[in-house]
């Protein structure tokens, strides 16, 4: 079983529902929909070819919807796009026109306030560059540094400043609500940079009654640098490295993305590595050699996931995408003893339920189990035992449809949908034959089941057992 999970943005290439069967066989754990294309009805109608695929294969898969963000975005052109050279001038204008290659709508009259000349610009993910020659009757006047095809709706990105937008606009509230009535299992937050943000998103959420748990992209300067704060309040992070890439010096995302990954391991959050992972497959049938190691370099440092989006969202091969990616992961993961690193966090289990998970990687690492069971009501427990990366695969429990889909992203963790299990004689000797007949151990080998005692009182995991395969 790969333990690395895979997160694939669907799209133009992908919703269909035979295509997402495929991708479901192929590794797919996460459906990720990006409410930056798309309308909120094609975003229900994929969300409901997912729901109906996962429910027909018996698989669990967690949808994740993916906000806008606070984002600057251009209007449209007389034909579609424009070509800009280099050294010409360009006009960003506050007033509504149809663009061409000397101009084009941007209609943000707060932008004139927090920019200034010298001031670098970015579009199309750092392909176009713009410098600020003067603001002038609501108008940025730009020269082009790099130019190339500029096309309708692009967003534009300024490094080191905080747009004067709100975190959570009117069409990112109706995203949320939408996420919060189709019970999806995460939402994603576009360029999350204070804590704050992370705050109002969970205060929107409430508002619409979701129970969603919150992924914050961290994509901007200011998001590194309030990275340790915004761990407080989200469940886990992305790692994005495509606007990333705009905001911060290319050469400083490797090392961005090994300390963001240390950290989340630190403290039991998740984390996911984005973007650019496997471009090259968008048009071709092999990845690089480069991408190739891309992609195992984030699961030698044990990311919980890795994603994929134009790949697999208008891509030629989105089947074979995800394959090769789960072929990178299960052959990367072959070469890694992940119990040697189990002791690593152990200063940090502080509390009942970390000491009760690390307790169990521990016993399963000394006796050699293959897996580890857990029946698992809200998730924590299963969650709390990944974070420690252990070898035996985690087996987790849950006779909730919500909780299965959504361990569905974290790493290790295989979710079974279980009716509920009252007698603890009843529940082990139903872990032992649950993992006999998954083959995940053959008989004479161990396996340790965690649960909470007694049964009967709803308590929370307190308890560590090891059993042998009959
Ligand atoms: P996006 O986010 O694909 O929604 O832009 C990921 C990234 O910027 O890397
Ligand atoms: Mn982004």
């Amino acid at each position: 079983m790969k333990r690395t999970k895979i997160v694939c943005t669907l799209g133009p290439s992908t919703d269909e529902y035979e295509k997402i069967i495929r991708l479901l066989k192929a590794g797919m754990n996460v459906a990720r929909l990006n409410m930056s294309h798309g309308t909120l009805d094609s975003h229900q109608a994929t969300l409901n070819l997912v729901k109906k695929a996962r429910k027909e294969l018996g698989v669990p898969c967690a949808i994740m919807v993916d906000t806008c963000g606070p984002e600057l975005r251009i209007g449209s052109f007389e034909n579609g796009k424009a070509t800009l050279k280099r050294d010409q001038t360009f006009i960003f204008s506050t007033t509504n026109l149809k663009g061409n290659d000397e101009r084009v709508y941007c209609g943000y009259p707060k932008l004139l306030e927090v920019i200034s000349p010298r001031q670098k610009l970015f579009a199309n993910n750092g392909l176009l560059e713009f410098a600020v020659v003067k603001i002038e009757n609501g108008e940025i006047i730009c020269k082009v540094k790099t130019g190339g095809e500029f096309s309708d709706h692009k967003s534009i990105s300024i490094p080191h400043v905080r747009l004067p937008l709100p975190f959570i606009s009117e069409k990112d509230e109706k995203n949320i609500e939408f996420a919060a009535k189709n019970a999806v299992e995460y939402i994603s937050a576009s360029f999350v940079s204070t804590v704050n943000d992370v705050k109002e998103l969970k205060d929107c959420i409430k508002k619409y009654h979701g129970k969603q748990e919150i992924i914050s992209k961290i994509e901007s300067a200011q998001g590194i640098q309030n990275l340790d704060k915004i761990f407080d309040e989200c469940d886990g992070v992305m790692v994005a490295r495509g606007d990333m890439g705009t905001e911060i010096h290319l050469e400083d995302i490797p090392s961005v993305q090994k300390n963001m990954i240390l950290k989340s391991l630190q403290k039991g959050k998740k984390v996911i590595v984005a973007t650019e992972m496997l471009e090259s497959m968008i048009y071709k049938i092999r990845p690089t050699r480069a991408e190739t190691t891309d992609v195992s370099q984030a699961i030698f440092d044990k990311t919980d996931a890795t994603m994929l989006s134009g790949e697999t969202a208008s891509g030629l091969y989105p089947v074979e995408v995800v394959q090769t990616m789960a072929r990178i992961i299960n052959a990367t993961e072959k070469k890694i003893d992940y119990n040697e690193a189990i002791e690593g966090n152990v200063e940090n289990s502080k509390n009942k339920l970390e000491a009760i998970s690390f307790s169990a990687c521990a016993t399963a690492k000394a006796v050699g189990a293959k897996a580890i069971v857990c029946f698992t009501e809200n998730g924590k427990t299963a969650k709390a035992i990944s974070r420690f990366r252990p070898q035996a695969v985690i087996l987790a429990l849950t006779h909730d449809e919500f909780v299965y889909n959504s361990l569905s992203l974290s790493w290790g963790v295989l979710p079974l949908l279980v009716k509920k299990q009252e007698e603890l004689q009843d529940m082990i000797s139903y872990a032992k034959r649950t993992v006999k007949r998954l083959k995940l151990a053959k008989v004479k080998e161990k396996i340790v089941v965690t649960f909470g005692f007694p049964t009967d009182e709803n308590c929370t995991t307190n308890a560590v057992n090891i059993s042998e395969i009959l």
